[in-house]
């Protein structure tokens, strides 16, 4: 059974050491960071840099934590994502969010160049990749610390610690490979289309263009992520649900992929299961969280630090208030798989695979400090 360790937001006293920022070292410690740093291990943290609009990111301030810690071990730390939009786009945003060196306190990095295209080939026997493109900032590192904000997403239902090293840790091409597991890039349907152009800005790999009037998709660029199908105010754009089971499988080959850049025992993971919302960080807005805070949870397992994060998120009672775009709908109850009844799929899903492929358990204790 693996160790979860978990801090809950609960303060008894008004002093620094009650407060959660200042318990992110002691879960890092509990979770064992000093056997996974090494004195002069370049240390990837890798985090989500946010949206544009979005504003639920895991704040900067607990990042600049995982730096400290990661220094105070004699480690060499970045702080990292991947390109979604372009490199320089993206660190602009991370700049907004308030995430960079200033802030950090060590470099903030692109880990796959400036356009995506900078990665390390790693074989992997998957369930159905068998190479996946990784970021070569990460794959070159020593050590990574794994910084997750726990939320929904339309696509996987979860957004975890399994996605964020499946989807974030891989370079522009692997993404496209993942997605593409799930058949054809969206179709349009023209008499609902008003012709408004969201989509194409929602686009950030500039797939879609007018031609004629008529909305054509470049499908050598589209690398299926379905953002412009959710951008779409009138439902022009559609998706099949069918192959999901398909991208749960191919991220968990990535996952494989990542990991297995590393060493045994070089990497943690820290779930932040806090402003969970029904939608990911990628998303350029952000809405009210459907559960109240839970906390912060550390672990050496990749399993089951997300299944004690969906867990928490299914056992707590949902908040009033927006759950979905354009729609308030009845506030979930205790005990619901909530991304399930939100996304139509079981965000379970993704767990059960990764530990098929022998990356952890999904049986772990929960240990609160
Ligand atoms: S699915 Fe839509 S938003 Fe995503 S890459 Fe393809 S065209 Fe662009
Ligand atoms: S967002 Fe929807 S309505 Fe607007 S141009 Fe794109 S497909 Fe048409």
């Amino acid at each position: 059974m693996s160790k979860v360790y978990m801090t809950d937001l609960l303060v008894e006293k008004v002093s620094l050491e009650d407060s959660p920022v200042a318990k992110i070292g002691k879960l890092l410690e509990l979770a064992g960071i000093q056997d996974v740093v090494e004195k002069g291990d370049y240390v990837a943290i890798k985090v989500h840099l946010g949206s544009e609009g979005g504003y639920r990111i895991v704040r900067p301030i607990f990042i600049r934590k995982v730096v400290e810690k990661v220094k105070e071990l004699g480690g060499k730390p970045f702080v990292t994502d991947t390109c979604r939009p372009p490199s320089l786009d993206y660190l602009e945003i991370a700049n907004m969010q308030g995430i960079n060196y200033l802030s950090m306190g060590a470099p903030v990095i692109i880990a796959d160049g400036i356009k995506g295209e900078d990665y390390r080939i790693v074989k992997v026997d998957g369930l159905i990749l068998k190479e996946v493109e990784v970021a070569s900032a990460i794959a070159d590192a020593d050590a990574m610390i794994v910084v997750t904000h726990a939320k929904g997403h339309r696509q996987t239902g979860f957004g975890g610690a399994i996605k964020n090293v499946a989807m974030g840790c891989v370079a522009k091409k692997a993404k496209g490979k993942i997605h593409g597991v799930m058949g054809e890039p969206p179709m349009w349907l023209s008499e609902r289309c008003e012709r408004c152009g969201i989509c194409i800005k929602a686009c950030d790999h500039q797939a879609i263009s007018f031609k004629d009037n008529i909305l054509v998709i470049d499908k050598e660029k589209c690398v299926k992520c379905y953002r412009c199908v959710w951008s779409c105010p009138t439902k022009a754009l559609t998706w099949s649900l069918s192959d999901v089971e398909k991208l749960y499988m191919a991220m968990a080959d990535a996952t494989l992929a990542v990991m297995k850049t590393f060493k045994p025992n070089k990497v943690l993971f820290l779930n932040f299961v806090m402003d969970v919302m029904f939608i990911c960080d990628c998303a350029p807005i952000a809405t009210i969280p459907i559960v109240p805070d839970q906390g912060i949870l550390a672990s050496n397992d990749i399993a089951a630090i997300d299944k004690a994060s969906l867990d928490l998120i299914n056992k707590a009672p949902g908040i009033p208030g927006q759950v979905g775009l354009n729609k308030r709908i009845e506030v979930l109850k205790e005990g619901d798989n909530k991304f399930l009844k939100i996304h139509n799929v079981d965000p379970y899903r993704q767990v059960y695979y990764v530990e098929k492929l022998g990356l952890g358990s999904s049986r772990y204790e929960l240990i609160m400090i």
